[in-house]
């Protein structure tokens, strides 16, 4: 293959079809000051240690929120307990189910509200926030709602009994749906939670907490801490907690199971990922384009599946790479609160500098760096434009390590096994996608491969119902589907 050393950077411009604004004008109000909720109260925090949540899209602040102190994490934990060994744990499953299915309603009759304020929070386009987070968040709770009062067909012949009190850390970019694949089945399960959001993205949990209010979920069932990552070691250091579930990087994975280690607490780790595409020279072609478009720059890269490793059968890599070009100057960057915008804004400052610093690490190595998009980035706010890497090595930096944006690696392969091998070659095993109009090469792809999930002739494609995690360094533990209520029972 013959891998031309573009330009670089370059930003190649289709400017062809000119769009009208269509911002989404569902007005949100944002309290200016975003505490915790502890015990069914908002409480407004300690003065020391606020800091700002910030709309990634114009880089202003959009909220003040209050770090938890460990008084207050104490008071949380405290409450979960209480109401584990009181209300809830008392409760028959079919009445947690009841409580659990008035969520995911409110959820979906506060839809819209919920996708504005999560799109101005993280940056993602508000087509992201509408059409899969927050329906996908509704949707865990339906589907957990549903074995809420079946749960001893989840382990046959023995009794399910919940763990306790689950201390539960999540990342920003998923922030509600993240939120819902935590949540949703420990309630189900009996369990009581105290949840620490993202400092840069904690609106919508806090939002989510006024349902929780709506529906009259007894006070101390769900609690929310907010604060940056010493508020989580605080949480998931706290002795009073039975369970932790950790959604982040692998490098605070590694860190939390320290702390965990030797004690009694359950753990369960979703962490990062480097996943690749195989795409064969019989796959449909078109499609294959845009899966890989739709797994790595519809989100910002900010997805842990994302497909940031492209390996392409050498004998197509010229013609796909062409393809994925053209494809790449029709996405339009800017607004994500306009529903024409295909890539939104980078989370935070700190992820923009991340992301610039495996660019400089990419022009080290020697890549050939290629930047396309439909018009150009906006000059505030935090955006990176959709990037490809090309005339790169297995052994390169950029195509080991977790960039976390939207940045695509390409190398090629020239047969199944090699194309296993490159795939697997990584710390990480989260998440890979076959692309063959071959049911054999396909199965026998997706079985040789080392990976939590591997999609076929698609990718992102989620379902409550399917259990999502992965291997390696990418964690342990599943979320979703029956294998997600697991961690949060004990069989007797
Ligand atoms: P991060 O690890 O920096 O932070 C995640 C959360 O952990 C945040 O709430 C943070 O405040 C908290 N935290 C930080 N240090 C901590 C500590 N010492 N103890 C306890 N909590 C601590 O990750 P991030 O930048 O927010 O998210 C991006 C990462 O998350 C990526 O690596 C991505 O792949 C991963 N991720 C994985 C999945 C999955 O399902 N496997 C899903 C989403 C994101």
């Amino acid at each position: 293959m013959t891998m031309t050393q573009d330009d670089r950077p370059t930003l190649k411009i289709a400017g062809a079809i000119e769009f009208s604004p269509a911002p989404e004008g569902h007005p949100v109000d944002i309290r200016p000051h975003q505490g915790h909720f502890i015990d069914g109260m908002f409480v407004e925090g300690a003065e020391e240690g606020r800091f700002q949540t910030i709309d990634p899209a114009t880089a202003r602040p959009l909220a003040t929120v209050a770090a938890a102190t460990a008084q207050e994490i104490d008071a949380a934990v405290k409450a979960a307990r209480k109401a584990q060994q009181g209300v809830w744990g008392r409760m028959s499953g079919a009445e947690r189910g009841k409580f659990l299915y008035r969520i995911a309603r409110r959820l979906q009759e506060r839809a819209r509200e919920f996708a504005v304020l999560e799109t101005m929070d993280n940056g993602k386009p508000i087509r992201e926030t509408r059409d899969v987070d927050v329906p996908l968040a509704a949707q865990h709770f339906f589907y957990y709602a549903g074995w809420a009062d079946k749960l001893g067909y989840a382990v046959p012949g023995r009794t399910p009994h919940p763990v306790g009190v689950a201390a539960q850390v999540i990342p920003w970019n998923f922030p509600l749906l993240m939120l819902s694949w935590k949540i949703a089945p420990a309630l189900a399960c009996g369990n009581t939670v105290v949840l620490k959001p993202s400092e840069t993205t904690p609106l919508s949990a806090m939002r989510f907490a006024q349902i929780l209010q709506e529906v009259g979920l007894p006070p101390g069932v769900v609690n929310l801490v907010n604060g940056p990552g010493a508020t989580g070691a605080l949480l998931v250091g706290h002795e009073g907690v039975d369970k932790v579930a950790f959604t982040g990087s692998t490098g605070v994975g590694r860190h939390i199971m320290r702390t965990v280690a030797g004690t009694k607490k359950k753990l369960t780790l979703e962490l990062g990922g480097k996943s690749a595409h195989i795409v064969y020279r019989d796959a449909a072609l078109t499609q294959a384009v845009e899966g890989v478009i739709d797994g790595i720059f519809f989100n910002q890269g900010h997805v842990c599946c994302a497909g940031s490793r492209l390996l392409l059968e050498a004998s197509i890599a010229d013609e796909f790479v062409e393809r994925l070009k053209i494809r790449m100057q029709s996405l339009r960057i800017g607004n994500p609160l306009d529903k024409n915008t295909d890539v939104g804004a980078i989370n935070s400052a700190a992820q923009l500098q991340r992301i610039q610093h495996y660019m400089d690490i990419a022009e080290q190595e020697g890549a050939g760096i290629w930047q396309g998009a439909a018009c150009p980035a906006p000059s505030e706010g935090f955006f990176h434009l959709p990037t490809l890497l090309t005339g790169v090595q297995q052994s390169d930096t950029v195509v080991r390590e977790e960039i976390f944006g939207p940045v695509l690696t390409v190398l090629t392969f020239r047969t199944p096994e090699e194309a296993v091998a490159k795939a697997n070659d990584s710390e990480y095993g989260l998440a890979a996608g076959v692309w063959t109009e071959k049911t054999a090469k396909l199965f026998g792809t997706a079985h040789a491969l080392n990976a939590g999930v591997v999609w076929a002739n698609g990718y992102n494609l989620f379902d409550p119902a399917s259990p999502f995690g992965g291997v390696r360094h990418s964690g342990f533990g599943r979320e979703g589907g029956i294998a997600g209520l697991w961690p949060y029972l004990e069989a007797r």
